[in-house]
């Protein structure tokens, strides 16, 4: 089939030069547009599940036109036209729930120390966290989610202006929410400094075309009522999201009621939440493990977004989350990695196995996930859970052109009978040949073209040989 196509995309161009640029032969006006991906297995992820086997997506400005068989193609002429010769074009993924300059540590405490967070989160946070290493750490971060076909991430962390400058460098999406907490940390000395920080960033940051910058209230075990009520009040008057750790450990409703707030022995968490008049359609939560049937109830009724982070979660043992009965209910829930330090690897191929895995294997039930459904959280469930499911998270006329070009001629992506099996279960990261953001391409044939890499790598190597010397001591 190849040779058939290129032979097609050939004889186009010829047309173009015969009848003279912008008159067509069947007389009607060429439209002039910025992009065009031809002959592409679609996955446009709409309602109607639409897929089209030889199909046309054309972009101008930052926008998708037109979607439709590959003949439509004729009345466009782009100014840069990738040819996905016969390789899957599908919406970018979303990463839900991510603590990107993590990137900096990831690997270290890897077999099986005792009190990992005590013994090497809080110390290499305490010594080494600096502006320079956020913003150095976010920019590899940020390349690799790119690389993956993740075009939007939510990320919690510290200066998260400086996540910010290199998210929007890479040039893809990211809801980026300033840490609220308790105690002090390395941007904010005093507790709940991170609020006053928060206000600061995203007055800067607000109405970026790529950046949505949130606040994030790290946790319902770190945050007292009245910080995450004043956290929800910004949040309405700024009409941004806001990112919470909810349920993501077993003993969290005694860790609440020990520290913060004594919760009665009938409630759980979530109506604790409910209670406190917290609950919000802003409100995205990552994790939500511990939680019934009554509590999904809940969050469905206020809109919550939920963050499913499966690989982070059994990767620390520490719960499976009913992610599969959320979906089922029509909750608005996608899925996350959570930091490089818990889930080492940002992309959210790996992510939607691992969905398939922590649903079937406790069940036995192998129909819990289909192939379809995990595409679907990765795209537009991540779309619902930051309510833009009008601008991203499927292919479809008038959205936001966030695209990626997964190849399919590779040894593991063949063969390619059931698109959304091949995604779920067979690619890896290093499949994407192509991603593009708000209509840009920032990643061509595997390549980043926003960042130049020897430059990166020059901040990158320093950053990580102090970061290694420093960790020895740890030991
Ligand atoms: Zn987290």
């Amino acid at each position: 089939m190849k040779s058939i196509r290129v032979k097609l995309s050939s004889l186009f161009i010829c047309t173009l030069l015969f009848t003279g640029i912008g008159v067509s032969n069947a007389k009607t006006p060429i439209k002039i547009v910025d992009l065009m991906i031809t002959h592409a297995q679609i996955l446009t992820m709409n309602k109607d599940k639409k897929v089209y086997g030889n199909g046309v997506i054309i972009v101008k400005d930052n926008r998708i036109l037109a979607i439709g068989d590959n003949a439509i193609a004729s009345k466009y002429k782009a100014k840069k036209t990738i040819n996905a010769d016969g390789d899957i074009a599908m919406p970018g993924m979303i990463n839900l729930h991510n603590h990107i300059p993590m990137v900096a540590f990831r690997g270290l405490g890897e077999n099986g120390v005792d009190n990992r967070l005590f013994k090497f989160f809080f110390p290499l946070e305490k010594k080494l966290l600096t502006r320079d290493l956020i913003r150095i750490a976010s920019r590899q971060g940020a390349m690799e989610l790119a690389l993956s076909g993740v075009t939007m991430v939510a990320d919690m962390y510290y200066h998260e202006d400086e996540v910010a400058k290199s998210v929007a460098e890479v040039g893809i999406r990211g809801v980026l929410g300033e840490t609220v907490m308790q105690f002090p940390v390395v941007d904010a000395p005093e507790p709940y400094g991170g609020f006053a920080y928060a206000k600061k960033y995203i007055a800067e940051w607000k109405n970026h075309p790529l950046i949505t910058p949130a606040i994030a209230p790290h946790a319902t075990y770190t945050v007292t009522p009245e910080w995450l009520l004043k956290s929800k009040k910004l949040a309405e008057k700024e009409n941004i999201p806001m990112l919470v750790h909810i349920t993501e450990s077993a003993g969290e409703k005694k860790l609440i009621s020990e520290r913060i707030n004594p919760i009665a022995d009938d409630k759980s968490i979530i109506e604790y939440l409910e209670d406190m008049g917290f609950l919000s359609d802003k409100l995205l939560a990552a994790h939500v493990i511990f939680l019934n049937k009554k509590d999904m109830q809940i969050l469905k009724k206020y809109g919550v977004g939920i963050s499913h982070n499966p690989k982070a979660n059994s990767r620390a043992g520490t719960g499976m989350s009913p992610a599969w009965e959320m979906y089922k209910m029509n909750l608005d829930i996608g899925l996350g990695t959570d930091g490089p330090m818990s889930s080492n690897q940002m992309d959210i191929f790996n992510v939607m196995g691992y969905a398939a895995t922590v649903a079937r294997l406790p069940s036995k039930d192998e129909s819990r996930f289909t192939s379809y459904e995990l595409v679907d959280m990765a795209t537009m469930g991540g779309a619902r859970a930051l309510d833009m499911e009008n601008e991203i998270g499927s292919l479809e006329v008038g959205k936001k052109a966030d695209i990626i070009i997964v190849d399919t001629d590779a040894a593991n992506t063949q063969p390619n009978y059931d698109p959304y099996a091949t995604i779920a279960f067979s690619a890896y990261p290093q499949n994407v040949t192509h991603t593009i953001v708000d209509g840009k391409v920032i990643v061509e044939n595997g390549k980043l073209t926003t960042i130049d890499i020897k430059e990166h790598n020059k901040q990158w190597g320093p950053l990580t040989q102090k970061v290694a010397e420093f960790a020895k001591t740890l030991e």
